[in-house]
């Protein structure tokens, strides 16, 4: 009986001090950090692709920073519209990082060898060079951050960053190798495209709810491929809203790196 009683006084004693104290409720969660991992920027008929005018436009709009990844051998290419549109990019704070040279692959004998697996060490170290020297020569940009074209590396690839200093963030890292680099790891819950190209608000939702409690969230989209189909711009914009809404803080990776 006195029990009954006891509990009768405690509760709304309890909801009392719930509502007029912080003291027993729990922390405000800290919102993640977000990078947003943009792959793919070439120099195409002449042109920036409009899939990364749009994005970039966007973004600019609610001022956010996005990352631009570049594949070296359009540097070879491009011409001084291109360079200023990317040099105005880094100006505003976007990271412009490293996407391989040519981003290419090939068969020999019916195994696949894509730039950063399969090839050899020089190959490998070779191509990381061609791309960071054209940026420093064309853009006058040090580039940062690498991520592989296909995620893809292999043994010599950790060698090979490892003869390029400048470079200290490794996004997508999928052997285990040892490197020197700061890696930003893949959660592949999380991903602005599911599947690749196809940007899905629903089921990031889904896999943003899961991991939320993590520091940093690296999420990965192709701009080109969303003037495709209206429908994928309008859901990266949803997802872009969502984490605006959530209070992320959009950082860089070169950005996160420095203050880690
Ligand atoms: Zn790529």
């Amino acid at each position: 009986m006195y029990q009954r009683i006891a509990l009768f006084i405690a509760v709304p004693m309890l909801l009392l001090t719930n509502c007029n104290t912080t003291k027993n409720s729990q922390p405000p969660r800290t919102p993640p950090m977000v990078i947003l991992k943009l792959d793919d920027l070439w120099f195409e008929d002449g042109l920036v692709h409009p899939g990364w005018v749009q994005v970039v436009d966007f973004l600019n709009s609610l001022e956010i920073k996005g990352t631009i990844g570049i594949v070296g051998n359009s540097l070879e290419e491009g011409d001084s519209a291109y360079f200023n549109w990317i040099k105005e990019r880094h100006a505003e704070g976007y990271e412009i990082w490293h996407h391989g040279f040519c981003h290419c692959r090939h068969k020999e004998e019916d195994i696949e060898i894509r730039e950063y697996r399969g090839e050899d060490l020089a190959a490998q170290t070779t191509s990381l060079l061609k791309t960071q020297q054209l940026a420093e020569e064309k853009l006058g940009i040090t580039l940062r951050s690498f991520g592989a074209p296909y995620n893809s590396t292999d043994e010599h690839t950790a060698s090979a960053l490892a003869e390029i200093p400048d470079l200290k963030v490794w996004m997508y890292k999928e052997t285990d190798c040892s490197t020197d680099k700061f890696l930003l790891p893949r959660i592949a819950e999380v991903n602005i495209e599911y599947p690749v190209h196809q940007p899905d608000f629903e089921q990031f939702k889904a896999g943003y709810e899961q991991f939320k409690n993590e520091p940093i969230l690296v999420i990965q989209g192709h701009p080109r491929s969303w003037v495709e189909e209206e429908s994928r711009f309008e859901e990266f914009k949803r997802i872009i809203l969502f984490l605006v809404e959530e209070e992320v803080t959009f950082v860089t990776p070169y950005g996160y790196y420095l203050r880690e």
